[in-house]
Parts: C-alpha cells; sequence; structure tokens
C-alpha cells in the first residue's frame, strides 16, 4: 500500500507528539527532518561524562489531563494519585519522579523564598522600613492602578506595586530579555503569569500546607505556583528518547543532523522539502503529502521563498539565546560556609552579576549526577547569538561563569571539581520586535493548505512542552478530519482545559 508521508520538521516535544498522534491515528507516515544529533530539542537532557544536564531544569506539569495521561503512558509514575508509590526509581529506570518545588531569590546577599511568601524571613531580610514601604506601594497600585497595562512595567506594577516590581521582578526580566520591561507587551506576562498577584500566592501558600503530600491536582493554582511536579528520572530527554524510539518502532523516521532548508510549493500546497546533511552537506529531496514545522518562523519563512513582506517582518522577529555553565563543586556555599541545599533552582536577582539562575541539578533529580557526593550546578546565561558574552570562548565563559559564583559566595574557586557549557540558540522567542505582526506570517503560511505549524518557535510562541505538544494534537487531528481552517491550533490554550480550547 502507498502511504502518505507527513514530512516533520523537528524533533522536539512538537514534532516527536506529532509523528507518535499520526502513527496512532492514520496511516500517515511520519518522517522527521531533526538538525541536531539528538531528539528533545529544548527539551533534550545534555550528557557530560557521568552528568546529566537539563536546559533550563524542564518541570513536567500541564493543567491539560491528556498531557498528563500521555506522559505517564511513556514513563510509570512513582506515585499513583491518591500518593501510593507504583514504582521505584531506585529498582526500575522509566520511571517519572514525584518532585516537590523549591526555589529562592537570591538578592542582596540574603534568600528569599519563591513564590515570595509573607513570612517572618522576608520580613528580617528586608528590614522593617523597606518591609513597610513594599506593603503602601502594594496597597497605593491596588487603590490607584495605572490606567494603561500595555507595557510589561505597568502589568507588574499594576500586580505587585512599584517597590516590589523593583526589588524582585525589574532587573531579572530584564537580564532574561536584555530590553528595558517598558519595551516588552505586556502579553508576555498575560501568557506566563496572567493570574499572578500577592493574594493568589498568599492563599496559594496557605493551601499548600493543607494539601496531601503526593496530590498532583493543582489546576487551580497559576502555573507560576505550582508546587508539584513530575520529572523523568534521568531528565526530560529521557522521555523523549523513549517516545522517539517508539516512533521508529511503528514505522516512523528520525533523520538526524538533517536541516531543512527549502519549501518546493505547488500552487497551495508544499510538495516537497530540502534538507542538507549537517556534516556531508549533501542534499536531499523527500516528498511530501503534508508538512509539519516546528523550526523556527524566521527560517521557515527563508526556506519557503515569501514575499520580501512576510520575510522582512519574520527578519524582525526577536530571540534571547541562551548560555548554560555546568559546574561539578564538592560544596555549595552559603555566604562563604559550606551548606546542604534543596533549591531546584536560584533566581540571581542581583545586579552586581550577570549570572541569571542557578540550576541544583542533584535536586531535580538525584540520579543526574555520577557522583551523588558532589553537587552539579547549572549556571545561566541570558544573551543575544553573537554577542561579546556569546563570543567569549568556552573557557573564557567558564572562567567567568566561576568567578562569578565566587563574588556572591556560593562556592570557592578552588571548590570546582569538573566543568563544561553549552549554547542554545534561540532559546526565547521574545514578544517585541515585529512580533505584534506575526498574523500576516500566520496568514501566509496558513494558506498552505498542507503545511501546519506548531510548537514553541514554530508559532513563536513562549510556551511550555504542554503546549507544543497539545499544538502537534491539534494538527493531526485537523489532517485527520480534513480541516482548512487552522485557527484552533493557533488559539490552543493549555491554561485552561484541552476540550474548552478545542471548542474556540
Ligand atoms: C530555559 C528553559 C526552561 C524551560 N522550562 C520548562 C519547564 O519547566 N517545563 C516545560 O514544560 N517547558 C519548559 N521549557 C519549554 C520547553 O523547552 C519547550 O516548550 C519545548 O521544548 C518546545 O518544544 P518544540 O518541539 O516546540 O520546540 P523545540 O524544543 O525547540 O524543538 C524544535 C526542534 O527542531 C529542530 N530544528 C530547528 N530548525 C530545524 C530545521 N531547519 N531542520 C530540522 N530541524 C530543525 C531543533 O533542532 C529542535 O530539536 C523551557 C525552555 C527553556 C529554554
Amino acid at each position: 500500500m502507498n502511504h502518505k508521508t507527513a514530512i516533520i520538521i523537528g524533533a522536539g516535544p512538537a514534532g516527536l507528539t506529532a509523528a507518535e498522534q499520526l502513527l496512532k491515528h492514520t496511516d500517515i507516515k511520519p518522517l522527521i527532518l531533526e538538525a541536531d544529533s539528538m531528539v528533545g530539542g529544548l527539551s533534550k537532557t545534555l550528557h557530560y561524562k557521568n552528568n546529566r544536564m537539563d536546559i533550563g531544569g524542564h518541570r513536567f506539569f500541564s493543567k491539560s489531563d491528556w498531557v498528563m495521561q500521555w506522559w505517564m503512558e511513556k514513563l510509570a509514575p512513582e506515585f499513583s494519585l491518591e500518593g501510593v508509590r507504583l514504582h521505584d526509581p531506585e529498582k526500575e529506570d522509566s520511571v517519572f519522579m514525584f518532585r516537590d518545588r523549591s526555589s529562592r531569590i537570591f538578592h542582596n546577599n540574603h534568600f528569599f523564598d519563591y513564590p515570595v511568601r509573607l513570612s517572618w524571613s522576608t520580613i528580617r531580610n528586608f528590614g522593617f522600613i523597606k518591609s513597610v514601604s513594599i506593603l503602601l506601594s502594594y496597597i497605593y497600585s491596588r487603590l490607584f492602578p495605572l490606567p494603561s497595562e500595555e507595557n510589561l512595567e505597568n502589568f507588574f506594577i499594576n500586580r505587585f506595586g512599584k517597590n516590589l516590581y523593583e526589588t524582585f521582578f525589574k532587573d531579572y526580566t530584564e537580564k532574561v530579555w536584555g530590553v528595558k520591561c517598558t519595551e516588552i507587551s505586556s502579553s508576555w506576562g498575560k501568557s506566563r503569569i496572567k493570574n499572578l498577584s500577592i493574594s493568589k500566592a498568599i492563599l496559594n501558600a496557605l493551601f499548600l500546607f493543607f494539601r496531601t503530600k503526593r496530590n498532583m491536582n493543582q489546576k487551580e493554582v497559576e502555573t507560576s505556583l505550582i508546587s508539584k511536579f513530575i520529572y523523568p528520572k534521568f531528565g526530560p530527554g529521557q522521555l523523549w528518547e523513549q517516545v522517539a524510539s517508539d516512533i521508529i518502532a511503528g514505522g516512523g523516521e528520525i533523520h538526524y543532523n538533517t536541516c531543512a532548508v527549502k519549501l518546493n510549493q505547488h500552487e497551495n500546497n508544499v510538495t516537497e522539502v530540502l534538507a542538507k546533511n549537517n556534516h556531508t552537506n549533501e542534499l536531499f529531496t523527500f516528498h511530501a503529502d503534508y508538512v509539519i514545522s516546528t523550526m523556527p518562523m524566521v527560517d521557515l519563512v527563508r526556506a519557503m521563498n515569501a514575499p520580501d513582506v512576510i520575510q522582512e517582518i519574520a527578519d524582525g522577529l526577536v530571540y534571547r539565546d541562551f548560555v548554560v555553565v555546568g559546574l561539578l563543586v564538592d560544596k555549595v556555599r552559603v555566604d562563604g560556609k559550606a551548606k546542604k541545599i534543596k533549591d531546584n533552582w536560584i533566581y540571581i536577582q542581583e545586579s552586581s552579576v550577570k549570572l541569571g539562575r542557578l540550576q541544583i541539578f542533584n535536586n531535580w533529580s538525584p540520579y543526574l549526577v555520577g557522583d551523588s557526593d558532589k553537587y552539579w550546578l547549572g549556571l545561566e546565561y541570558f544573551c543575544n547569538e553573537n554577542d561579546a558574552f556569546w563570543s567569549m570562548t568556552d573557557s573564557e565563559i567558564i572562567d567567568f561563569a566561576i568567578s562569578e559564583l565566587h563574588k556572591i559566595k556560593m562556592i570557592d574557586k578552588a571548590d570546582v571539581e569538573d566543568s563544561t557549557m553549552y549554547r542554545i540558540p534561540k532559546a526565547y522567542p521574545a514578544y517585541f520586535g515585529s512580533y505584534s505582526r506575526l498574523k500576516t506570517i500566520q496568514d501566509y503560511t496558513d494558506a498552505y493548505a498542507n503545511l501546519f505549524l506548531i510548537g514553541r518557535n514554530g508559532m513563536h510562541k513562549y510556551n511550555n512542552q504542554d503546549h507544543s505538544m497539545l499544538s502537534a494534537k491539534v494538527a493531526v487531528e485537523n489532517i485527520v478530519n480534513k480541516l482548512s481552517s487552522k485557527s484552533n491550533i493557533w488559539s490552543v490554550n493549555p491554561e485552561s482545559s484541552y476540550h474548552e480550547s478545542k471548542a474556540e
């Protein structure tokens, strides 16, 4: 039988979910082109000697039941929802561990709980006068909210007050994006933390206190506040590697080191995808009945040889890039003294260092670390591809990172036993630049009947894995149902239940 073929560009969560859904619901053959030598995209797990590194630390949590079930069908859950232990990570490998979130903000040489809590330690760290001024500025912003919430600064001030915004949100957000909060559209805040407020954070802290230990039911909790999540024993890449091998076993194909460079079109269909082998530069042509793309929109538009106006908008899309430095240390220090810490990650809200966030991989899963007596740390830097930081040599970046962690007294230089680093381009699609004109690109690509844009950079949405997966699920449903409109893919919203978004 002559099967139709769907060319899927990218083997991240979106592309792999699309392939899995095609195999499950159709007789269309998924053929994935992946530019990298491994699967998982931004959710891959990097290997360094006996240690594993998660890019950014991936919490697996979704308000979509479909996503939660899908994940736990691939790797067995450690606990039942009633809290009964079903699988033991010490004895089994294909396991989702249940984890408690622990994160803090390091600011002005003090550690603050994150989400911020109204506690004695918070008041002690701030001091009495600063605490009162934060409270008054919060009350003021609730009584007299700024009329316009178009930019992120006003969005934060209306929710937290000017004083708390300037203390905890401004520097970190500007480190992440490299521009002032006044230049960022509030749609970023609305998509990531739209319902977060001081009152919600306090209520959540109270609610947490009464919640049973293993209960994953956090649907009512603002996503940025969720306190429990599941996590593959060997990091997120373990899940996506498992999915990839299921796809191969089911008859799909994955071509590694193969970068899609050109999409040939006939009338309103894409008929072929040309791809280049990254090692040999050899070009291959793949016939396409359908094309599902997760590649960055800017590259897709270039590969389609789009009209100038579309290319101009695509070229104006902005991305933020990311460098992570892995350090193996024999102790972590607080104010210079060796101390055990239980945080998954720590936000570094200190303008004296460029460091944005510190991951403690041991606390995500002890199985990420080869030697359990050591700490395996990830120092995260936000930057722009080819800026001065990105362009430093690997060893210069590592030395810089070590000296920054030494400066804030969380390690001593002599504690470092091993180190590595990775550059991650296009880690964050930004909601500024030509983002406000994205709909023009969307209309252009949607007009190709057999072309489906899904995923994070594929749709230029600052999303989590669940959104990428749901966009893949809806795209495959549209193929099955021969639906010509693609608006339901663009309106996928994992914050509401999957069925609500489907109805839109
Ligand atoms: C620092 C950080 C922290 C995060 N934390 C979380 C979290 O806690 N929880 C969570 O759920 N999500 C988190 N995410 C988001 C998550 O990583 C993404 O939502 C998810 O990986 C997006 O999947 P995707 O398949 O859409 O895209 P990607 O993961 O970007 O995958 C796209 C794939 O396409 C490939 N590709 C690109 N261009 C081409 C081409 N021309 N030809 C062939 N292949 C190509 C790439 O190599 C890549 O493998 C985080 C992301 C970052 C950066």
